[in-house]
């Protein structure tokens, strides 16, 4: 079995895959209110991410997270699923969605074989839910939610992006609503990518050390040893089936074990989130001179300049001038 192995002797086994750069939400963080988007032809076919996602695993890759903008909106997400899902050595299919379609999908995925479901919610609040994503439906995404468990997916994972003086003071009622609904959590810090007008990333900073002890007031938080191939620290809550994640990608505290790649919508392989570091294999599939060996190559080859950390600063100007919904968070 081939396998993917960088300079720093880290094997790359876990690939996540953007399928599209729309949305159906403007979440505040991440897209600014009039996106424009990618046309047509500049973004990666089904049929091209098919093939990508094949390569990869036949490289070793052993799990893919399917994300983008959102995934479920883009037309003939299902069937790529399906068809990604049954590919022979991936063991792990997974999904990041909003939630906004899963009350008709999550049948459809549970069939196409996609093992876990990671679906953002930053508030239980609807006037808020709005406010941050613009767009969003909070009652929608809590049904979709309901949808997804009586599908019987298992460790069905909340998001939750905290921005200080606008969600920061829910945190310890969306980790009640997930013991509730024996669901996981993972508090994400905000990521300086992409300039958003209007939003002060700065004074939008709340850290992950504050939000545990928030928590920690109502909670008991017992450090957990499982990993699941992420970049956050676990905490379990004594007696319920939760347990809590940090997400902190402004320590450097991940990078030694990181072992993922990212495919933007785009056909760019990001080698790490918070550097402009990038292979275009767009270009490769789409070269003449295509084929399936030189495509593994350029796959192979990328791993040389796949930087040993990111460079992230919230004080400064964003350097990274990708938006997440590009990048695929
Ligand atoms: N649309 C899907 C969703 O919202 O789950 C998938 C794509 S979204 C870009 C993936 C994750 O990135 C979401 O949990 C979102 O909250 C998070 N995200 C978006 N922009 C971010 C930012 N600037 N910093 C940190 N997380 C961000
Ligand atoms: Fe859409 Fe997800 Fe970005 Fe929100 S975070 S705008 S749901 S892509």
């Amino acid at each position: 079995m081939m396998k993917l192995t960088d300079r720093f002797g880290r094997t790359v086994d876990y690939l996540r895959i953007s399928i599209t750069d729309r949305c159906d939400f403007r979440c505040v963080y991440c897209m600014a209110e009039d996106m424009t988007f990618l046309p047509r032809n500049q973004i990666l076919s089904l049929e091209e991410i098919y093939i990508l996602a094949k390569t990869f695993v036949e490289l070793g890759v052993k799990k893919i997270r399917i994300t983008g903008g959102e995934p479920l909106v883009r037309k003939g997400a299902l069937e790529l699923f399906q068809k990604i899902g049954a590919l022979n050595g991936l063991h792990e299919l997974v999904l990041t969605t909003n939630g906004s379609q899963l009350v008709t999908a999550a049948p459809i995925l549970k069939v196409a074989n996609v093992k876990r479901l990671n679906i953002s919610l930053d508030t239980l609040d609807a006037a808020k839910f709005k406010e941050l994503t613009r767009t969003g439906d909070l009652q929608t995404v809590l049904n979709g939610i309901q949808a997804a468990k009586k599908e019987g997916f298992e460790r069905i994972k909340l998001n939750a992006v905290i921005l200080k003086n606008r969600n920061h003071a829910e945190v310890g009622d969306l980790v009640q609503f997930a013991i509730e609904n024996e669901l996981d959590i993972s508090f994400i810090e905000e990521m300086p990518l992409g300039i958003v007008e209007k939003h002060n990333r700065a004074e939008a900073y709340y850290s992950s050390d504050e939000i545990r002890a928030d928590l920690e007031t109502r909670f008991v938080l017992q450090r957990s040893k499982d990993k699941t191939g992420g970049p956050s620290d676990y905490f379990n809550i004594p007696n319920t089936r939760t347990r809590v994640g940090f997400i902190s990608p402004h320590s450097h505290n991940f990078c030694s074990t990181c072992n993922r790649v990212r495919l933007t919508v785009e056909g760019r392989l990001l080698l790490c989130l918070g550097n402009e570091h990038s292979v275009d294999l767009k270009k490769i599939l789409r070269s003449p001179n295509f084929t399936s060996e030189n495509l593994k190559q350029a796959i192979i080859d990328s791993m040389e300049i796949k930087p040993e950390k990111h460079e992230f600063n919230v004080k400064e100007q964003p350097i990274i001038l990708r938006y997440m919904n590009m990048t695929g968070g």
